[in-house]
């Protein structure tokens, strides 16, 4: 896809902040219109960096990047008017009510009178706010704030809505409704959706993902793709004799890497579901439980860096 028609495109984006960190390190995206794309990695991964220069929030100090046809660089102005963000720090005024903050957000950017009356409704009717739409937003829960957000973000049609950590801080209830929202914006919207998570199981609403560790991309492409490049299920088994069991798993399966844990055995292989009855019918040992697990997107991140993400954000 060319630079003109994507709705992201980055080149070798780099940014080292004076001090001398090098938060980005040579970064090349390219999300399509339309996408819902999600930028993962740890913390301190170098994701917010790249949203912010993406975002003309921070200066490139290497490398181009285009949003929605404008240069960041050449034409931060055009950038703005392009996206709408919905970050950490961009909060909503709780003395105000919903749809006066909303007002208050297209007088920032200009928007006609009359459009935007309209706007706000259809707007907070979209993420399920407009029975609150003339309530004090600090009598909001923090999933409704951050809705609020999403509803202002799209208030002057962007392109391009940027999302950093939207979900981060909400329980696991609030986190379900908001993804069911966004799929909904995404629905009733020609918009490309660009966000930060260091939660894996979230980028399984992404179309496509790009893992960022220490600041370089380390793979990038559809949830399924990632988990199918890693090309091995997990299976789990108990066993009326673990020793015996391990031991037929090794000769008779060939499984080299068979291991006893302390949930008892465990081995990789390429098609767990098909394996299961191979292995009831032949392995010579009574068997009591056996569970077969798909490869995640933690395994994934394990797989390119050789840490889990969570040993990643211990490490900084
Ligand atoms: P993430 O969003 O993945 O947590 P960041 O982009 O915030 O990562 O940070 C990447 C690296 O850049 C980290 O080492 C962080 O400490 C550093 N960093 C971030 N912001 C600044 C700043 N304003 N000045 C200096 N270093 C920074």
């Amino acid at each position: 896809m060319t630079g003109e028609r994507a709705a992201i495109l980055a080149r070798d984006l780099r940014k080292t902040y004076p001090g001398g960190v090098a938060a980005v390190r040579g970064v090349d995206l390219t999300v399509r219109p339309g996408e819902t794309f999600g930028f993962l990695g740890p913390n301190g991964a170098g994701k917010s960096t790249t949203i912010a220069m993406l975002c003309t929030l921070a200066r490139p100090t290497g490398g181009r990047a285009r949003v929605g046809g404008a240069d960041v660089t050449a034409d931060p102005h055009a950038v703005r008017r392009r996206i709408g963000l919905v970050f950490q720090d961009l909060t909503v005024d709780g003395d105000l009510t919903a749809a006066e903050n909303l007002r208050f957000h297209a007088e920032l950017y200009g928007l006609p009178r009359r459009a935007t009356r309209a706007g706000i409704d259809r707007m907070l009717d979209l993420v399920g706010l407009a029975d609150r739409r003339d309530s004090l937003v600090r009598t909001f829960s923090g999933g409704m704030k951050r809705r609020l957000e999403i509803a202002r973000g799209l208030l002057h049609t962007p392109r391009v809505l940027f999302l950093d950590e939207p979900t981060l801080g909400l329980d696991p209830q609030s986190r379900a409704q908001l993804w069911a929202h966004l799929h909904h914006v995404r629905r009733e919207h020609d918009i490309t959706l660009f966000l930060t998570t260091h939660y894996l199981d979230e980028a399984e609403h992404c179309d496509r993902i790009a893992i960022i560790d220490d600041g370089r991309i380390v793979t990038e492409g559809t949830p399924a793709a990632l988990k199918a490049a890693i090309g091995t299920d997990r299976v789990q088994l108990r066993t009326a004799d673990d020793r015996a069991a391990l031991a037929a798993l090794r000769e008779r399966f060939g499984l080299d890497d068979a291991t006893a844990g302390p949930d008892g055995l465990w081995a990789r292989v390429p098609d767990g579901a098909a394996f299961v009855p191979v292995l009831c019918a032949n392995l010579g040992v009574p068997l009591l439980s056996v569970a077969v697990t798909r490869p995640s997107l933690d395994d994934v991140f394990l797989h390119c860096t050789g840490r889990t993400i969570r040993d990643a954000e211990a490490v900084r």
